[in-house]
Parts: C-alpha cells; sequence; structure tokens
C-alpha cells in the first residue's frame, strides 16, 4: 500500500495545500491540532454571533486566489466589505485612507477554511514529531508517509522535527510577533464620530503603546453589530503572553481612548496569539526537501498574509505533484 502524503496544519496554507493534491489523485491526510480548522482564521462566537479574533479582513491580487473568492462570494460566504480604513495617528488629527477592497465574511472569516476543508479527511490531532527512519521513510508520529507538508509558523513546525530531519531546523529560522486580541461589545455603536463624515470601518493605530488596529465587527460582517475587536501591538502582548486575561482591563481602557467611547463594554473577550505574524518577509513561496519533507504558510512568500499563506500551499502541491503524481 502507498503511504499518504500528510498535512499538518488545516490553516488555509495546509487546506489550500491538500486540495492540490487531492485533486491530483493523491491520497493525502491532514491532521490538525483542535476541533476546528482555520487556524488564525479564527471565529468565535461572543454574545450571540460569531466575531473574527485573528485574521481581520483578507485581500485579494492574485488571479488564482481570486477565482476562489469569487466562488465564496457567490456562495455568500464572502463580501467585500471595505476599501476605505480610518488612521489614527498619535497626536494627530484622524484621517481616511483608501487601499484594496477588503473582504468580510457574514458567518465569520473561519467559514471559508471550512469551505476549503470540504471533501478532504481532516483528523483531529497534535502531531508530536516528524522523523525519517535510516532506510529514508518519512514518518509522523510513527505514521509512514509518502511526503510531509508542515503548514505552520516556523516556531509550531521547528518543534516537530525529530530524528533525520533535525538538520531542516535551520530553514524554519523566521521570528513571528506576538498579538493578544480583544472583542467588545456596547449596547450602541458611539464611535461613528471619530471617521466622521465617513463611517467607521477600521482604523490603523500608529505610534501607540497598546494597539495596532481596531475593526468595526458588526460592519465587517455584515450584521451591523456594535462591537469592536482590537489587535495589541506586538511590545504589549509580549509581557501578557503567560497571564493573557490580565491585560484585558487596559486594552478595554486603550480602545476607549483611542475612540473616545464614554462607557464601559457590555462585556470583552481577550484571545492571545503567542505566535501571530512573521516578524520579516522571506521571499521563497516555499520549502521542499529531497527528502518530500515541505513547509508552507504565511511565513513563505512575499505577502505575509491569508492570501499569501493561500498561495504558499497552493505552490508547495504543485510541487508535490510534479514529483509524486
Ligand atoms: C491577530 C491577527 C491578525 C491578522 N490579521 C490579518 C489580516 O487582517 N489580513 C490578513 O490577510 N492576514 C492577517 N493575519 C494573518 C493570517 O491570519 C495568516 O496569514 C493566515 O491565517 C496563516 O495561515 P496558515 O495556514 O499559514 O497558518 P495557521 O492559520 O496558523 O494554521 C496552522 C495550523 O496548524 C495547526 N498546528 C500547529 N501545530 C500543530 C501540530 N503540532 N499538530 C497539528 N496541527 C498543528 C494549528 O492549530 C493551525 O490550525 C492575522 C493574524 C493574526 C494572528
Amino acid at each position: 500500500m502507498v503511504a499518504p502524503v500528510i498535512v499538518v496544519g488545516a490553516g488555509i496554507a495546509g487546506l489550500s495545500c491538500a486540495r492540490v493534491l487531492s485533486r491530483a489523485g493523491l491520497d493525502v491526510e491532514v491532521v490538525n491540532r483542535g476541533r476546528k480548522v482555520g487556524g488564525r482564521m479564527a471565529s468565535r462566537r461572543l454574545d450571540g454571533r460569531s466575531a473574527d479574533l485573528g485574521a481581520a479582513f483578507f485581500t485579494v491580487s492574485d488571479p488564482r486566489f481570486a477565482e476562489v473568492v469569487d466562488g465564496w462570494e457567490a456562495s455568500g460566504l464572502a463580501r467585500p466589505w471595505t476599501d476605505t480604513l480610518t488612521v489614527l495617528d498619535a497626536g494627530a488629527p484622524a484621517r481616511s485612507t483608501s487601499g484594496p477592497m477588503r473582504w468580510g465574511t457574514p458567518g465569520g472569516i473561519r467559514s471559508v477554511v471550512e469551505d476549503l476543508a470540504a471533501g478532504l479527511e481532516v483528523a483531529e490531532g497534535q502531531v508530536t514529531v516528524v522523523s525519517r527512519t535510516p532506510g529514508g521513510t518519512l514518518t509522523v508520529d510513527g505514521r509512514p508517509a509518502a511526503a510531509v507538508v508542515l503548514a505552520m509558523p516556523d516556531p509550531q513546525a521547528r518543534v516537530l522535527l525529530g530524528d533525520g530531519v533535525q538538520h531542516e531546523a535551520a530553514r524554519l529560522d523566521l521570528p513571528f510577533d506576538p498579538v493578544l486580541a480583544l472583542a467588545a461589545w456596547w449596547p450602541e455603536r458611539t464611535w461613528d464620530s471619530v471617521a466622521a463624515p465617513a463611517l467607521f470601518h477600521g482604523a490603523f493605530v500608529n505610534g501607540d503603546d497598546d494597539l495596532a488596529w481596531i475593526a468595526d465587527d458588526g460592519r465587517r460582517r455584515g450584521d451591523d453589530a456594535p462591537v469592536l475587536v482590537a489587535h495589541s501591538t506586538a511590545a504589549f502582548a509580549l509581557p501578557h503572553l503567560f497571564e493573557p486575561q490580565a491585560a484585558a482591563p487596559a486594552m478595554v481602557a486603550a480602545v476607549r481612548r483611542v475612540l473616545e467611547i464614554p462607557a464601559e463594554p457590555t462585556g470583552y473577550y481577550l484571545q492571545r496569539w503567542s505566535v501571530a505574524r512573521p516578524a520579516r518577509v522571506r521571499p521563497e513561496p516555499f520549502w521542499l526537501g529531497e527528502q518530500n519533507l515541505g513547509f508552507c504558510g504565511d511565513g513563505w512568500g512575499p505577502v505575509s498574509r491569508v492570501e499569501g499563506a493561500f498561495l504558499s500551499g497552493l505552490a508547495l502541491g504543485e510541487a508535490l505533484v510534479a514529483r509524486l503524481g
């Protein structure tokens, strides 16, 4: 019996890779830590609705990603959100900035990753070690594989490298910064004045010690709920990684300060991302060794975002198909 290709990680990169392999007729299995797919494209049910706590939105530039997003739009999973956001520079008046269309997801951003997983075999489980036997066979927790894809941030992939593949750790040297994400909700929206005369959709917060970004989750999802999701700076997150909940009151205060919100929120939820964003860009779109161990994800390729992760997985999948197919 031919061993399957094992893809570890069911974020958008792993699933994009697995789809290419599966469509080429290869036997592919995806293993993912946790019950839900999506990785950092994470949504959580809070106050009776889904809020997006990881990736805030995605943008589209490559035609291969555009084709997939067109499908999501046609089936109601994704919608153009806004091309105009607010910039809040410390000590300066708020201004608006135009850029690429940012896409939102009515059902939460995880829903589009779930769509990519349809038809694929995804097993729940935390992989602990990838090895190569003296005879040259790759194994995942002892199970033989024709090829192994690690589709996750470098720090998470590096710790999986066991006997026979440890020397590949040198290729996984990209540091990732942490982020704390705070979702907070109020009885009504009071923050539009910050962006007036436009509506407030989201803001890049520059030069602030605590916050880097705030999204109006109701507007990006399209249900108009008065819910904000703020992302901290890496410097704010770093000292709070062991006790993140202790940072929540300071983040609430920072959101209220920056958006001039008079009242405390009705409720809030804080999510820790110890490994959130690559600290720098690595232009190679993926890595594939001669022994069929490959790495992909948003740490690979020129754009460290949702689209970049999708394209990284796609490119590694195509390279594996060319080799094994
Ligand atoms: C706070 C935050 C805000 C962001 N904002 C944006 C944004 O606005 N726009 C944008 O385009 N991008 C944004 N991003 C980045 C975007 O989320 C990522 O680029 C993208 O989701 C990366 O996908 P991935 O598949 O490479 O990795 P991940 O989504 O991290 O997937 C990796 C998967 O591997 C699994 N895994 C890890 N270790 C193991 C193991 N040992 N065994 C089994 N499974 C394992 C994980 O559980 C996870 O499911 C943001 C990220 C964060 C955290």
